[in-house]
């Protein structure tokens, strides 16, 4: 069977590929990405700050104390409290794929978040990633008085 390049339709030398080029993986990726993400901000800084205001605000409804890093290179962006401990809470902005259920988890070199909180457009997943996080939330990341993640 042959295959074609899924961004510029040019044929491929294997089945194995699914892109002639990096240039076209790229483009390919982008376009996804800005058609499940329609409401992105204006910058990424924008972006970025929308995010953890959603991340605020759905981790106040569940009842978390949440504090806010002052410093944008702060290690982590946001602080909650669970059981009298501080745990610091890095907020990425990312995107679904293409079946709309599971969401994409970039993570990156030298950040040691205890959790992460992931936010695509319509939906936030937060992942325990320090033991003392794992220690203090099950394996679904909830806590027994402040679920996390609703099921
Ligand atoms: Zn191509």
């Amino acid at each position: 069977m042959e295959r074609y390049c899924a961004n510029c339709n040019k044929k491929l030398p294997s089945n194995k590929w699914r892109y002639c080029s990096h240039e076209c993986e790229t483009a390919f990726k982008a376009k996804q990405y800005r058609k499940r993400n329609p409401f992105k901000g204006k910058s990424s800084g924008t972006t970025g700050a929308i995010s953890e205001l959603r991340v605020s605000v759905d981790l106040l409804r569940k009842g978390y104390d949440v504090y806010r890093a002052l410093s944008p290179n702060a290690p982590g962006d946001l602080a909650i409290l669970i059981d009298g401990n501080l745990l610091l809470v890095e907020v990425r902005t990312t995107y679904l794929y293409a079946d709309n259920n599971r969401i994409s988890k970039p993570k990156k070199e030298g950040e040691n978040p205890d959790i992460y909180a992931y936010v695509a457009s319509d939906k936030i997943v937060f992942e325990p990633i320090s033991l003392r996080a794992k220690q203090l939330l099950d394996s679904e990341g909830n806590h027994q008085n402040f679920p996390l993640n609703h099921v």
